[in-house]
């Protein structure tokens, strides 16, 4: 099995066959996957996904492996939530959730990327795997390498969420923590990468691994009753799950799964890190990198790798962007959490206050089919809403100290 044909520079086109490399040799463009999209559609059919396990494996035709998948096997297929609370609060019609904070073993989409990374991996031949991590891709990389006896070394900012330090050690790979913000530890990486033999899942493996995120827009589409939604709220860090929810809708139209698609896809940033979301305000398409500084640790890349393609993607869909403040995440964050009880982390709450913005300013029209992707669980940042919550109500252990408790709040 397998309908891989190689490796294409997206910028000048050259080809290449499988191999862990990730950049053209010629123009310094990155790689894609290239598959036959022919031979795809002479096998792949509805019914065949449908009688597949509910992981993300049941695409596994328009993944870049060649044999049986050997990581994430439980990976994928998270519930696409009807939130018509939050929809009512918010005077919309159709508002889903895609809910990326349960399901996946480590609770964040980064298990979709890490399930095709380890995979292909494995199918290299490498023993050891590594990342540069804002936080979750050290948690599922720490979690998933550990099932399949691999050897890890995870390299994250010293400054990121004890939360996620700490998720990440209990599976004992080798954590190095560098003083430094997200965009220098990728660079110490990178020449890292270039010495030592190892699958580095977001670097020589990322052509790979960045398929992974075509899950979850097949995902929704699925969901929806074989339907692509109005519009898709979408928060971007490097800007690649973006560029390739796009891509997982037009492969779904191309192999004849869907016969039509339109759709407007935004981009939900942090204020603190927004260069995609700036790019796009500006109108311009040279992305200027900036130094993050946001609650939304996991977003919180300067340099995005990806992000010219983020906005070609946006203007080509006819969507936009927007931006959350620190305050504006948090509060997004309780009220996901009041009306649909999804708790999220600091990038869901920016998914949501970004959205909130774009629909009050008309980009997003309130009576349209709305997916917001709500990326990772709430407990993987607990910090963020510390002191920004209700307080518990201390008592006594006796009926009487709760009664006059009680008295207290039925008076508010
Ligand atoms: C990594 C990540 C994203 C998106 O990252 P891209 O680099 O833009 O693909 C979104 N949400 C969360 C929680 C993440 O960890």
């Amino acid at each position: 099995m397998g309908f891989v044909k190689g490796l294409k520079c997206r910028e000048c086109g050259r080809e290449y066959a499988i191999d862990p490399i990730y950049v053209c040799e010629f123009c310094f463009g990155p790689l894609e996957v290239v598959y036959d999209y022919d031979g795809i559609k002479k096998v792949l059919t509805r019914e065949m996904i449908l009688s597949r396990p509910q992981t993300l494996w049941r695409y596994r035709e328009l993944l870049p492996i060649d044999g049986e998948p050997t990581s994430g096997l439980h990976s994928g297929f998270t519930p696409l939530v009807r939130a018509d609370k939050l929809a009512q609060h918010l005077g919309l019609k159709k508002l889903y959730i895609k809910d990326d904070t349960v399901t996946h073993p480590t609770l964040s989409f980064k298990d979709r990327v890490v399930a095709i990374a380890l995979s292909k991996a494995r199918e290299f031949g490498f023993n050891t795997v590594a990342c540069a991590s804002t936080g979750n891709l050290a948690h599922s990389v720490s979690a998933h390498g550990a099932a399949g006896g691999f050897k890890r070394f995870i390299f994250i900012p010293a400054s990121l969420e004890h939360s996620k330090i700490i998720a990440s050690l209990a599976y004992g790979p080798n954590l190095i923590a560098v003083d430094g913000n997200y965009d220098e530890v990728n660079r110490l990486c990178s020449e890292v990468a270039n010495k030592y033999n190892w699958a580095f899942v977001n670097i020589n493996i990322r052509p790979f691994y960045a398929e992974g995120s075509k899950t979850q827009g097949y995902e929704i589409v699925e969901q929806l009753g074989w339907r692509t939604p109005d519009a898709v709220v979408v928060p971007c860090a490097s800007g690649s799950l973006m560029t390739k929810i796009w891509k997982s809708f037009k492969e779904m139209k191309q192999i004849g799964l869907i016969n039509d698609m339109q759709t407007k896809i935004f981009s939900a940033q942090a204020t603190g890190c927004s260069p995609i979301v700036k790019a796009i305000k500006e109108g311009v398409d040279v992305i200027k990198p900036v130094r993050p500084d946001t609650i939304a640790k996991s977003l919180a890349i300067g340099n995005p790798a990806d992000g010219f393609y983020a906005t070609q993607v946006i203007k080509e869909s006819g969507g936009y962007g927007e931006d959350a403040s620190d305050n504006e995440i948090i509060e997004a964050i309780k009220l996901l959490a009041k009306t649909e009880g999804i708790f999220a982390e600091t990038a869901g709450g920016v998914t949501l206050a970004s959205a909130i913005k774009l629909i009050e300013k008309g980009y997003i029209d309130k009576e349209s089919v709305i997916v917001l992707c709500i990326t990772g669980n709430g407990l993987k940042t607990k910090e963020a809403i510390v002191g920004h919550t209700v307080e518990p109500f201390h008592i006594n252990p006796n009926l009487k100290s709760f009664e006059e408790t009680l008295k207290k709040i039925d008076s508010v």
